[in-house]
């Protein structure tokens, strides 16, 4: 029998004081907590399974923050803004940013959260509908990275806008409702797919095979030719005042049809269309809204088209930023100068909020299992992200991240460090680096979640809160 001690020896002491030790965020956590990671995760998956588009995402921020007071930063006077004041911005319908004026006003600078709302979809080409064999199908450009071949066999809902002819927007949201008709995108049948399986897996699906099926009952006169076709645009034309010509200007999403759901015996997991980086956008709302004030502006801010790399005038790498800290400047300040502007940029610190690949027990291989973030540990901090020898990141200084760390610590943050797979794995990038040109300190922290970019993702509700709670952090102690 070994004798049974529960004092520590020198050396368990020595190893506990100086190696990093991971803990279970269900078990490191309280369980009085454990009721609010589970009402906090229930809240996130409403907002999720509403939230299927940018323009869904601002939509439903808007109303949140009207209901909490926020008032339109259009609407604030030149040198109003006083401390504590309340406000959001909403540019083009696909950014929203949700502010509050700090006790120093802009002079200190200001904290940032920001994340993407934007999410992998499959966009429709110009001219998309078409009728082959007495079906109606939808051509379509994939947006962001995607592994197309996911996209098939799966229920498929229809969310954008149409402009029509007079100028009038349309809202188009077909296949959330459970009473709703959906669509999909057909794959072969495994009896005849010998050839199909021997395609390299990427190629399993190809981009002009995405071709989304919406309909199949003719029009019944026998002098048309596209009988099926026709009776697509009859049922667009009746609903919705839109014609073939109007699918050129239309801005619509195939996106997931299944329903956000709990994942699990236990419900710890949330599975779910879109949470890169929804997830982050909405902890980091959250975040801002229950933050104490302190004396720097905070800004909560939700941006567009991050998946294909932020261009575009609602992208990170747009001069966006440049003419909302101007904006917010001036209701705090009045006219400021360019180098006034810099000095607020520069003594700014944001944090990039997205998610992060996290370990895949099955798929180990692709990672390095010392620096994959794991499922459960909490916010992961990310210096740098890049591929093929850091490769287009910016890379967060240690000074910075040494802050971070101790906001983390010193506020008893579940976190985590993680890299995104092996070196030379692969890679991506985040909207960190557009930030960072502006001189404004920023990191990549979010959480890390499972089947990422697939119509189905996996995240952790525990990791979920911690997120939030490290966001706070961040505003509260910057
Ligand atoms: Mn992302
Ligand atoms: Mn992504």
């Amino acid at each position: 029998m070994p004798i049974k001690s529960s004092k520590k020896t020198a050396y368990q002491s020595l190893e506990k004081k100086l190696t990093i030790n991971h803990e279970n965020i269900w078990i490191s956590f309280p369980a009085k907590i454990k009721n609010e990671i589970f009402s906090f995760a229930d809240g996130y998956m409403q907002f999720l399974d509403v939230c299927r588009t940018e323009r869904l995402c601002v939509q439903w921020a808007k109303k949140m923050l009207e209901k909490n007071n926020f008032k339109d930063l259009d609407t604030i006077k030149q040198k109003s803004a006083k401390p504590g004041q309340a406000f959001y911005y909403i540019f083009r319908n696909k950014v929203i940013v949700a502010g509050k004026i700090g006790k120093a006003g802009v002079d200190n600078g200001m904290n940032l959260v920001l994340s993407h709302i934007d999410a992998p979809r499959v966009d429709l080409k110009p001219y998309p509908l078409y009728e082959d064999e007495r079906m109606a199908l939808l051509k379509t450009h994939y947006y962001g990275g995607i592994k197309k071949y996911q996209w098939t066999s799966i229920p498929l809902a229809l969310h954008g806008i149409a402009i029509t002819k007079s100028g009038k927007s349309v809202e188009i949201h077909i296949g959330d409702k459970p009473t709703d008709p959906i669509f999909t995108i057909t794959d072969i049948l495994p009896h005849l797919a010998k050839q199909q399986m021997a395609r390299k897996t990427k190629d399993a699906i190809l981009g002009e095979e995405m071709n989304v099926l919406v309909g199949s009952i003719p029009v019944d006169d026998k002098k048309v030719k596209k009988a099926v076709k026709l009776t697509v645009l009859e049922c667009l034309y009746k609903t919705y005042g839109i014609d073939e010509e109007d699918f050129i200007a239309m801005e619509v999403a195939i996106v997931p049809a299944f329903p956000v759901r709990d994942i699990g015996l236990d419900r710890g997991m949330i599975g779910g269309y879109g949470q890169d980086d929804r997830i982050c956008s909405f902890a980091g709302l959250q975040a801002l809204l229950n933050a104490k004030p302190t004396t720097k502006t905070q800004l909560a801010i939700w941006i567009d088209r991050e998946e294909i790399g932020s261009t575009g005038d609602t992208g990170a790498d747009s001069d966006f930023i440049r003419f909302l800290f101007g904006k917010i400047a001036q209701a705090v300040k009045g006219d400021i100068s360019e180098e006034t502007l810099k000095g607020i940029f520069y003594q700014s610190e944001a944090i990039s909020g997205d998610v992060t690949g996290g370990l895949d027990s099955t798929h180990k291989s692709i990672a390095d299992v010392n620096n994959a973030p794991r499922i459960n540990e909490g916010i992961v901090i990310c210096r740098y992200s890049g591929y093929g020898g850091k490769f287009s990141t910016s890379e967060a200084s240690a000074e910075f991240t040494a802050k971070i760390m101790r906001i983390f610590r010193g506020n008893k943050i579940p976190w985590q460090s993680g890299e995104l797979g092996k070196v030379d794995e692969g890679g991506g990038g985040t909207i960190a680096k557009f930030i960072s040109n502006y001189g404004i300190k920023i990191i990549d922290c979010g959480p890390p979640i499972l089947n990422m970019h697939s119509p189905y993702e996996v995240a952790s509700k525990a990791d979920l809160y911690a997120t939030y709670l490290g966001y706070k952090a961040f505003f509260e102690n910057a």
